[in-house]
């Protein structure tokens, strides 16, 4: 059935500032690199992203190599923003990256110009778009000089192939220097895409006071630590068809009787506040002003809907950050 997007789709969400750019964020974006591939049915691929526009989730983050197999996750985006979202190109922010293993040989992985154009067009490609909103260098690569690898984005942005550049796993010294060189270029570094949960806070003593001090921002990726944050396994049991169950990414070793000890204090706080797990982690990421979003993954419409009510939730009290800080350094 031809898809119209709800009318009332900005009504329920949030948007916020992306650095020192013009441009806005939903404070809950959607992330592509899993349940986008070929083995994932097609119609909970399409559910899941109607309903993440029909609230006002306009952001969608892709990279060349999500999947699998690499390039898929982009390629049934594609059919689908052809027929579904086509007349909506205008409302939506889709993201690509370019820097980890792509095609086999020299020019397929790294930071070199020559790899991060020919992925962008490939990219583009296979999405069917004349530009993405912001294409970033996927990680910061040492064998390269960031003169080359910004002045790729920075090459991106002139063509009209992207309109905004960014960064992704830059550590500290490279996001300062990243984003020197890309207002030397006039091309202006809009974020840094890093890691960040309440299981994961390295960002905290690592690039956080960079992103603040350049007048950047964070987009914060796996807020949920790939489902850990959430009620999927605090029975200590593995549902099928989990993340955790594939084993590829997140491993059955992540889940120690002190983490789960970690995530039940975590739950009951949760609790007593009124949330679930998934949606405290996610509004205790956005509690800090530097970080422009959250990027979630969803397999379900369920999940999507249950962490978007993370919106509607009130400032965390001083007593719970205390009680979160103490349980995530334990
Ligand atoms: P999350 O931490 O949000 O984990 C998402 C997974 O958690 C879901 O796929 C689902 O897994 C589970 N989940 C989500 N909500 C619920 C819920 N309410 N109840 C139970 N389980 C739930 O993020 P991801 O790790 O998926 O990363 C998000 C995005 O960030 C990626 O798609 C990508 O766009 C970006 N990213 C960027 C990276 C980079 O290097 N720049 C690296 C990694 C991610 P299940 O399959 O078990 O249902």
């Amino acid at each position: 059935m031809t898809y119209e997007a709800a009318e009332q789709r900005y009504s329920g969400m949030t948007y916020r500032r992306a650095g020192a750019s013009g441009v806005r964020l939903p404070v809950v974006s959607l992330g592509l690199w899993h349940n986008f591939g070929d083995g994932q049915p097609f119609e909970v691929q399409r559910a899941v992203l109607r309903r993440a526009f029909d609230r006002g989730v306009t952001h969608f983050d892709l990279a060349n190599n999500y999947g699998p197999p690499y390039g898929s996750a982009e390629a049934n985006f594609g059919v689908l923003f052809a027929q579904d979202f086509r007349p909506y190109r205008d409302e939506l922010f889709i993201a690509s990256k370019a820097g980890y293993d792509m095609w086999p040989g020299p020019y397929g992985d790294g930071g070199s110009r020559k790899y991060l154009l020919a992925s962008l067009d490939q990219s583009l490609k296979r999405m069917g778009l004349d530009y993405v909103d912001v294409f970033y260098s996927h990680r910061y690569d040492p064998d390269t000089p960031l003169e080359e690898t910004i002045g790729a984005l920075a090459t991106a942005v002139r063509q009209g192939k992207a309109l905004y550049a960014a960064i992704s796993n830059y550590p500290d010294a490279q996001h300062r220097r990243a984003v020197e060189i890309g207002r030397e270029l006039g091309v202006p570094i809009l974020m840094n895409q890093s890691p960040y949960s309440i299981l994961d806070r390295r960002v905290e003593t690592t690039v956080m006071d960079a992103v603040g001090e350049t007048g950047t921002s964070l987009i914060a990726f796996s807020p949920l630590a790939q489902g850990l944050l959430t009620d999927r396994y605090l029975s200590g049991e593995i549902p099928s068809g989990s993340r955790m169950s594939v084993g590829h990414f997140l491993k059955e070793s992540a889940l120690t009787e002190d983490r789960l000890n970690i995530l039940r204090g975590l739950n009951a706080v949760a609790a007593g506040r009124g949330q679930t797990l998934a949606q405290l982690a996610l509004s205790w990421v956005l509690r800090d002003p530097r970080v422009v979003s959250v990027i979630i993954g969803a397999s379900s419409v369920k999940q999507l809907d249950q962490n978007l009510v993370a919106l509607e939730a009130g400032p965390i009290s001083d007593d719970d950050l205390k009680r979160i800080d103490e349980l995530s350094r334990s």
